[in-house]
């Protein structure tokens, strides 16, 4: 049995009738960018997430930019964000000219330990970047709390967690505005890339929607320098059919992740994913800790099943923010995740048997 990381293919064609429909009408509508499509994504989106607005946007980096921007966060102000997390998160922050301020992660949840803000906040700090990462909010509450105490604005980074829960409440309606990624690989994917903001907030909704189309409310009026940053009609008409299944797929995920959760639970050289009450996690990714990480990683590849690591290197130690001067060893918990985690297979499209596979195989492999 061979069980790729990550499976695209079967997903379209579970959908291929209805996703060649929208196909054909929109080529046929001949109207391709910001037209009836996005429109409708849009408020069945905005409905999807419990939010008044949703703005389609090119990518999830740019949803980001775009609400930094909109809240006039730039050049002196800074804003914290997870240290570990995919590096959009930061890059977002950084095109607006402001700087990331990394917090740690809880090392039970992998999300931002909100007991570890409050140090980081100083005068300039204008906005705390939470991450939904792998799946599972984060702790919004006491963030949101902090937030409020210091008058600094919520943004959640929703890229990995479409349709999770928080106390029951959809992941992108927890702060004062959200960032989605539609990439291919997220849970629920566009067929190239694609994005989108949710947001209670009439104004920053309305600021956004003029900052995507080089911000301009009229044809050639431009009252700001904006930016072309839409989602396009094929896209969203694209979105539209997979928001209907993105429940049942979600469900279908946290099927994996139960059988995984049971299979694995007495295996002692595995650290497995945690879910506090809470939670209600929709499993972008299956992301467990093994000390001997790359032994583990290796085995599970002879035994032909794909899997990968997020994120092998951590963003404070990456070339590109060399600028800020962080050295190994100054976020040590999140230094240590990055060595240890491993993603298993996971989708909408894998069968019970082959997650059965994967944990016979875990269990069998001898770790030193
Ligand atoms: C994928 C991802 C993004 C960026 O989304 P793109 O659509 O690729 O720009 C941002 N943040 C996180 C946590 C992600 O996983």
């Amino acid at each position: 049995m061979i069980i790729p990381f990550l499976d695209l293919k079967s997903p379209y064609l579970e959908l291929q009738a209805e996703l060649d429909d929208a196909y054909r009408r929109v080529m046929e509508s001949g109207w391709y960018i910001l037209g009836k499509e996005v429109e409708a994504f849009e408020a069945e989106f905005a409905e999807y997430c419990q939010v008044k607005h949703c703005i389609g946007v090119g990518n999830g980096l740019e949803a980001l930019h775009l609400i930094l921007r909109a809240m006039d966060i730039g050049p002196g102000d800074e804003v914290i964000v997870p240290s570990n997390t995919y590096i959009a998160t930061w890059l977002a922050v950084s095109y607006t000219g402001a700087t990331p301020v990394p917090v740690e992660p809880d090392v039970i949840t992998y999300n931002l330990n909100p007991v570890l803000i409050e140090v980081a906040i100083t005068k300039n700090t204008k906005a705390i970047l939470p991450v939904h990462l792998y799946g599972q909010t984060a702790d919004m509450d006491p963030i949101n709390a902090i937030a409020a105490r210091y008058g600094l604005k919520v943004v959640e980074d929703v890229a990995q967690s479409h349709g999770a829960r928080y106390k029951g409440r959809r992941a992108g309606s927890l702060g004062d505005a959200a960032g989605f990624s539609f990439y291919p690989g997220k849970n629920m994917g566009a067929f190239g890339d694609g994005g989108a903001i949710t947001t209670n907030d009439d104004q920053l909704a309305k600021k956004i929607r003029v900052l995507r189309n080089y911000g301009s409310q009229i044809k050639y009026h431009n009252e700001i320098k904006g930016y072309n940053s839409r989602l396009d009609e094929l896209q969203a008409a694209f979105l539209r059919v997979k928001l209907t299944k993105l429940d049942e797929w979600n469900e279908r995920r946290k099927q994996i992740a139960a059988s995984y959760l049971d299979g694995l639970k007495s295996n002692e050289h595995l650290v497995l994913p945690h879910v506090p009450e809470w939670a209600d996690p929709v499993w972008h990714l299956f992301v467990l800790r093994c000390k001997n990480r790359d032994v583990l990683q290796r085995q599970l590849n002879e035994a032909g099943i794909g899997t990968m690591i997020h994120y092998p290197i951590p963003p404070h130690l990456q070339p590109a923010y060399s600028e800020l001067g962080f050295s190994e060893g100054t976020f040590p918990i999140s230094e240590n995740i990055h060595v240890e985690v491993l993603s298993l297979p996971m989708g909408p499209s894998m069968s019970k048997a082959q997650a059965e596979f994967v944990i016979k195989t875990m269990n069998r492999i001898l770790i030193p």
